[in-house]
């Protein structure tokens, strides 16, 4: 997701008194966590003893009355078996789920499904889940889900997210849902956490009137016309999914495609635009997706979703990372809806919504944090694809420009990371300075062979996994040979910016860190000198050339404060 824009809407909106739900609480000032925010956000018993291996939704939207109606069958192994289990279903309030049976012969009663706020909680009594089989194997089982109601309909989307009920330039129904954080339980049931991806992947049917088109993520594997004037378009990935990501859309598309040879031989990029956009989208996707793609593969590793295709699906809203399916709403302009958020100038020559939504296939889609409090690892690093990008096209000194133009935006309001097991993410500060805080440990690492190779393990050793922050903290580490643990300590779990202090005394210069953690060691380089110091949090010093008097500077690269005691 592209989180600029709440920030700047807050600003804007301040002043006529529309403040988007996202920025009711004043900065810094956190809500309590409710026990819903609690059932959402943690994995308890009702949740544990099962591992969701597809998803195969079905939904029938009615424009009229912005309602839905659908199916989800939930493939799912069983992890702990045995008798007596509760098992918690995510559908969010006013949607309800109208009956539901397990395999194909076991209708469950009312009775055995207790409603609390937005989860159900199905109670399966005496059956015996997983019996007669070896320990090592997992038995799979089929649950389907039927529901419907009307949605949350979505205030400011991406933002402030639900169902979009739009209408195209031409006064045709544009649809489409955008519920990051919000949560895919905002319209069809399912285990809503980020740390439960569908193995298998997923597939989406879509049942639309046959004078539009309905589009979903990954391949088209068929299109049945009924008698009755509609068609259903069944859409699948065959790879792990966040719940988010899954999306339909639906407008009066055209398609083109294109191809890339790329890391691991042809990938297929389809774009399904709104008719009348079909030669601006033409110019925009040719010029921008394939330098794109090709700067992120040489430094990310392959494209992680070849066997389901790279997409990008115009959107009535900005954009979306959806996998397979990727939400544009930019306009076919360049920038971010033709601004430059670094204020270099960088970034006003490229198109900020390809280039951002198709760096989370790494970062989000292929990576995805377990808990959104550690969504940085999504949006640190996808910030971070822009630079590179940046850098792909006009050099270093212009990526540099660009993170260091980001800086402007950096709150320190908050941590980056959030508090665990309530749904809850951190600062805004996950995206500028998160970015930032990437671009300062290549300067550390110093050696961009060894930095590239570390996001390319990444995306290998965490491929299509879920992961905690720590993990990749440490996998860094690791891989740089360095310890950085203090370092992501004091960026990301605290909002303080190390001070680097510095006195002169005679022909020496003392110098240390403050306003940091304890133990905060973090080697920085001068800008003038390129000497490297390695400061820790008691004084050290060394011998002063006048240069170094005369020009005390660390490196832009580095996101730190300078102060002369
Ligand atoms: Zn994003």
């Amino acid at each position: 997701m592209t989180k600029f824009m709440m920030r700047i809407v807050c600003v804007f909106f301040f002043s006529i008194s529309l403040l988007p739900f996202s920025c009711a609480q004043p900065f810094g000032v956190q809500p309590k966590p409710t026990r819903q925010d609690t059932l959402r956000g943690s994995i308890a018993a009702e949740r544990a003893w099962w591992n969701v291996l597809a998803y195969h939704i079905v939904v029938e939207p009615d424009y009229l009355t912005k309602t839905i109606r659908g199916r989800n069958e939930i493939i799912f192994e069983v992890l702990q078996s045995g008798k007596n289990k509760r098992m918690q279903i995510d559908l969010q309030q006013p949607m309800t789920i109208d009956s539901l049976r397990l395999e194909q012969n076991m209708p469950l009663k009312k009775n055995q499904l207790n409603r609390d706020g937005n989860v159900y909680i199905i109670d399966f009594g005496n059956y015996e889940f997983g019996n007669n089989i070896p320990s090592s194997a997992k038995q799979s089982y089929s649950l389907q889900i039927y529901f419907s109601g009307k949605p949350r309909e979505a205030v400011y989307p991406p933002w402030d997210g639900g169902w979009i009920w739009a209408r195209d330039t031409k006064g045709r129904p544009f649809i489409s849902v955008a519920c990051q954080k919000l949560g895919a339980s905002v319209w069809y049931p399912c285990k809503d956490h980020q740390s439960d991806e569908p193995d298998n992947g997923a597939s989406l049917t879509i049942k639309v009137a046959d004078t539009l088109v309905a589009v979903g993520n990954g391949r088209l594997k068929e299109k049945n016309k009924h008698a009755d004037g509609t068609t259903s378009w069944t859409w699948v990935v065959t790879n792990p999914i966040n719940n988010y990501n899954i999306i339909p859309y639906i407008g009066s598309y055209v398609h083109f495609s294109d191809t890339l040879m790329g890391e691991k031989g042809k990938l297929d990029l389809d774009y399904w635009v709104l008719d009348y956009n079909l030669e601006k989208a033409r110019k925009q996707f040719s010029r921008d997706v394939k330098p794109t793609l090709r700067c992120f593969e040489y430094w990310f590793g392959p494209f992680p979703f070849y066997e389901d295709s790279y997409k990008l699906v115009e959107a009535p809203h900005l954009g979306m990372e959806h996998q397979s399916a990727i939400a544009y709403g930019n306009k076919y302009q360049n920038g971010y809806l033709g601004m430059d958020l670094s204020g270099s100038g960088w970034g006003k020559k490229w198109d900020y919504i390809i280039v951002h939504e198709t760096g989370h296939e790494w970062f989000g889609n292929n990576i995805t944090t377990n808990d959104i409090a550690d969504m940085w690892v999504h949006e640190g690093f996808t910030d971070y694809s822009e630079t590179l990008f940046v850098e792909w096209l006009y050099g270093k000194q212009a990526g540099n420009e660009y993170t260091q133009g980001l800086r402007s935006k950096i709150l320190n309001d908050r941590p980056i990371i959030g508090p665990y097991g309530v749904n809850r993410e951190g600062s805004s500060d996950m995206y500028y300075k998160g970015s930032n805080l990437i671009h300062m440990l290549r300067q550390i690492i110093d050696d961009d062979s060894l930095f590239r190779n570390i996001l390319r393990g990444m995306n290998k050793t965490f491929r299509h996994k879920t992961v905690d922050s720590k993990d990749v903290e440490e996998y860094i580490s690791r891989q740089a040979g360095k310890v950085f643990s203090r370092v992501f300590d004091q960026y990301l779990r605290t909002t303080k910016i190390p001070v680097l202090e510095y006195k002169i005394q005679g022909d020496r210069i003392f110098y240390r860190w403050a306003n940091c953690v304890d133990g905060f060691k973090m080697p920085v380089r001068l800008e003038t000198s390129g000497v490297w110091l390695f400061p820790e949090t008691d004084w050290k010093d060394m011998t002063a050339t006048a240069e170094l008097i005369e020009n005390f500077k660390a490196d832009k690269n580095f996101y730190i404060t300078v102060k002369k005691l």
